[in-house]
């Protein structure tokens, strides 16, 4: 056994704990940062991510306005600490500066228009350009389905997250005062002098806070303790994207709006020439970090791209297929600064939008740790109170017609009526059927307690598919709840997905 005590440990090497280690070492602390090497990371949300730096077209219709105005404003402080937050991870790295490539195309068809239309007013409002242009003008590409209209956001860029955490993993493994465990944390223990971490390869660390920047893997290294730290539930969004040679060129980020329970297709330029295609997004209530994608996820971002952006991508060769878990709670906020106890400190779930909100969510923890209780008034703050929503916050119209488009064309927003008709009768029916003294409305209780989010809505369908196939339907094989406000998710079976 070995032993480190350090200021600082970081527990998680994706983007959110490299950049939270690299800024702590630039406040003069010393750190130890535990977890695999960054690209060799098996349900990485870091590596699978498209790295689209998105602060108005991952706006949809159905949001109120002051939850766009509070997520685009804090995605926006993100996004401009960018430049000189690349500018200094190249110094430190000794390697050229991550290039930024411009501008991002929202294709919509119109179904979509009233989400083209909210994401223009986020723009407009923050006083960046949002050009409404016809939908074939996007740089000369041809789908199956002609998009009806297109935004043109030439103030949203992306990256190449392969570049992005090579450089950040150099930055952090140069710095005199920085350990790198490669390894990962089997437990945290709180004593009076300091926290203790141990390690699957023996190694032990001794230090005063720990920030736990491990994603989708917080549950499963904190189990029950979750619950006594006051932790809410970190869930899991599984993702599948696909890296491709293709002679389809574009400069730009090519994607469609937000669909239901999904992140649009996006196609978006990479630095080494290759073309990033992404993603599919599924809750995911016991994630198995190396399983790999399966052919119908597969196939969904292939018959999505095609469809909605260019048809000759059918012909493109396949480099390469990443699944990663998006890190999110019930209210789709990040989490960040001090637990119930002030030494243990969450960095994450940080969903959809991770490696555009790396830099801030690094600046908020290392501020709180240089000046503890900085974060109080944030709304990222870990311990602001997350009440579980209930069953009829989460049934509302636009959840529902989402669900309908899922089953009736998954991907995209349908402007047919059979998604209007099975929008109107799962609300007619869904409430009751949640709720019925039967083994289908307690098992489909059951899974909702565990996870109560919109995303969830596919997964009690599932359910109803796999107990009516069943022989012999009994409650007694539908896993018991494991969470029940504010108790965490943790890795048990998951009945659905
Ligand atoms: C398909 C997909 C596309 C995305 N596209 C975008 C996008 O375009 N733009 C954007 O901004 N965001 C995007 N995101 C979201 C973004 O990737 C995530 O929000 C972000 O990467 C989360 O980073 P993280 O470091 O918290 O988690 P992760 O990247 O998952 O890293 C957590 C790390 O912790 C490690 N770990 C787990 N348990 C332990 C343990 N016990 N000990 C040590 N280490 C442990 C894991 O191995 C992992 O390496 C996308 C995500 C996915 C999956």
């Amino acid at each position: 056994m070995t032993g480190h005590t350090v200021d600082v440990t970081v527990v998680g090497t994706g983007v959110i704990g490299l950049a939270a280690a690299h800024t702590l070492l630039g406040r003069g602390l010393t750190v130890a940062l535990i977890g695999p090497s960054p690209m060799a990371a098996p349900g990485q949300a870091s590596a699978a991510a498209g790295a689209m730096l998105s602060p108005f077209s991952e706006v949809d219709a159905a949001q109120a306005a002051e939850r766009v105005e509070l997520e685009v404003g804090q995605r926006l402080r993100s996004l401009a600490r960018y430049p000189s937050w690349l500018a200094g991870l190249a110094d430190a790295a000794a390697q050229p500066p991550v290039p930024l490539a411009e501008g991002t195309w929202v294709v919509a068809t119109d179904a979509e228009r009233a989400d083209l239309a909210a994401i223009a007013r986020a723009a407009h409002s923050a006083s960046h350009p949002a050009e409404l242009h016809h939908g074939t003008d996007v740089d000369g590409l041809r789908p199956e389905t002609a998009a009806t209209a297109a935004l043109w956001l030439p103030t949203e860029p992306s990256l190449d997250i392969t570049c992005l955490l090579r450089t950040l993993e150099a930055a952090v493994t140069r710095h005199r005062a920085a350990r790198w465990i490669r390894s990962t944390a089997t437990s945290v223990q709180v004593g009076r002098a300091a926290v203790r971490l141990r390690c699957a390869d023996g190694v032990v660390v001794d230090c005063g806070r720990v920030v736990l920047a491990a994603g989708a893997g917080i549950p499963v290294l904190l189990g029950e303790r979750a619950r006594d730290l006051g932790i809410p539930p970190v869930l899991a969004g599984r993702g599948v994207s696909l890296v491709l040679d293709t002679p389809v060129a574009t400069p730009h980020t090519i994607r469609t709006p937000n669909a239901a329970f999904a992140c649009g297709t996006h196609l978006v330029p990479r630095g080494d020439g290759t073309v990033y295609l992404g993603a599919t997004n599924r809750l995911t209530l016991a994630p198995r970090l190396d399983a790999a994608a399966t052919l119908d996820e597969v196939a969904v971002l292939i018959g999505d791209a095609t469809r909605v952006i260019e048809h000759r991508l059918a012909a493109a060769e396949l480099r390469r297929v990443q699944v990663g878990y998006r890190p999110y709670t019930l209210d789709h906020l990040p989490l960040a600064g001090p637990t119930a106890d002030p030494r243990i400190l969450l960095c994450t779930a940080t969903y959809r939008s991770g490696v555009l909100l790396a830099p801030l969510m690094a600046d908020l923890v290392a501020d709180e740790i240089t000046e503890p209780g900085s974060l109080a008034c944030h709304p990222y703050r870990a311990d602001r109170p997350m009440p579980a929503p209930t069953l009829t916050d989460l049934l509302t119209p636009a959840a529902l017609r989402g669900l309908a488009d899922h089953l009736t064309a998954p991907g995209t927003r349908s402007s047919g009526p059979a998604a209007r008709q099975l929008a109107a009768l799962l609300a007619a029916t869904l409430p009751a059927a949640l709720t019925a003294d039967d083994p289908l409305g307690t098992a489909m209780t059951r899974l909702f307690t565990r996870a109560p989010v919109a995303e969830l809505l596919p997964s009690l369908l599932t359910l109803v598919e796999r107990l009516e196939t069943r022989p012999c339907p009994s409650t007694t094989s539908i896993p018991t709840p494991r969470y029940s406000s504010p108790r965490p998710v943790s890795g048990a079976a998951a009945p659905a997905t």
